[in-house]
């Protein structure tokens, strides 16, 4: 009898420290996620960190990364977590939702966090799905049925080989489709969409990979006495094909960047050897590192206010191609 009694309250104790430590970890994901700090151990995204580097499955590691990063869009959340007021299951339940239903105000927000705090999976969803259904019944009344064009990309796996890409492209983009398919029919008659696609890639790649361009000169050092801010072509194109076309830090082929390890306005110059090739993320952990979080922050600021779906749709893409597990929602990827 003590023996049972001691086993109970043992382990209640035990998912009291559970609880504080789910929560203690949530705190330290959202701050390595704000500095980036994963790309120091060479990941090109946080949900790499934790599948890797920490083991999570894809469920938990998704669940924890969509909790810090909801703590940061609704602070009170925070609180909830440590208390056990509401479950990481909720909290990704809670961001579906606001992510489908298209919900901006923080007021709608908190009444869903109302909604589904102190519930268990099962009751969250079906609160949530009666809501949904309230929300479209009113819609339905006010909206005629244009359907809004969709303009994600989902891609997913085929086999080992091929991979099958759904997406919705205008009229207009499928015309000229069709016209290039009508073109390169003079070399192969039974062109398909999916040779067109590639041939289109190659001639793109052909003119804007700096990895493909010509160098003319063998390997130059360039250590001017007063560097410009551009790095001169040929350099780039050296850097390039060093790298191999992809980040030198975490592999990444996305929006790659030439980084100065000693930047310039620090006397660094434009010679190879200081620089490195990284993409957007990892150029912005190293910039972090360098200048503090604060000053690449605000530097930053205008450049991610420029950033539209069709950029972040390009991130999927390149990211799913990059091999990382499929059904991942899209704002993981990066
Ligand atoms: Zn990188």
């Amino acid at each position: 009898m003590k023996e049972n009694i001691f086993l109970l309250s043992e382990t209640k104790a035990l998912v009291a420290e559970e609880r504080k430590n789910t929560h203690q970890i949530i705190v330290n994901l959202r701050e390595i996620d704000r500095l980036q700090s994963y790309r120091d151990l060479h990941y090109p995204s946080l949900f790499q960190y934790l599948l890797v580097e920490l083991g999570y499955s894809e469920g938990a590691a998704m669940r924890r990364i969509t909790a810090a990063r909801m703590t940061v869009e609704l602070p009170v959340l925070d609180e909830k977590i440590a208390k056990g007021e509401i479950s990481l299951s909720n909290v990704n339940l809670l961001k579906q939702f606001i992510n489908e239903q298209e919900i901006a105000t923080t007021e709608e927000k908190m009444a869903l966090v109302d909604l589904v705090q102190g519930k268990s999976g099962n009751d969250a969803k079906a609160e949530l799905r009666k809501l949904k259904a309230e929300r479209e019944e009113k819609k339905k009344g006010s909206e005629d049925e244009t359907k809004k064009k969709q303009t994600r990309t989902v891609v997913s796996d085929e086999s080992d080989k091929d991979i099958r890409l759904h997406c919705s492209i205008s009229k207009k983009t499928m015309e000229k489709l069709e016209k290039i398919q009508g073109l390169l029919a003079h070399k192969n008659r039974k062109i398909t969409l999916a040779e067109v696609i590639d041939e289109m890639a190659e001639i793109t790649l052909e003119k804007i990979d700096p990895a493909r361009k010509k160098v003319t000169k063998t390997v130059t050092p360039i250590k001017s006495e007063k560097p410009t801010r551009t790095v001169p072509t040929q350099t780039v194109t050296e850097l390039h094909i060093r790298a191999n076309g992809h980040c030198e830090n975490c592999g990444s082929v996305y929006l790659l960047e030439v980084h100065h390890k000693r930047p310039l306005c620090d006397e660094g110059g434009h010679e190879l050897s200081n620089l490195l090739l990284l993409c957007h993320g990892c150029h912005r952990r190293e910039s972090i590192k360098y200048f503090g979080y604060d000053k690449v922050a605000s530097y930053n600021k205008k450049e991610s206010a420029d950033i539209d779906e069709a950029t972040l749709v390009d991130i999927n893409i390149d990211f799913a191609l990059a091999s990382i597990p499929r059904q991942i929602p899209f704002e993981l990827l990066y």
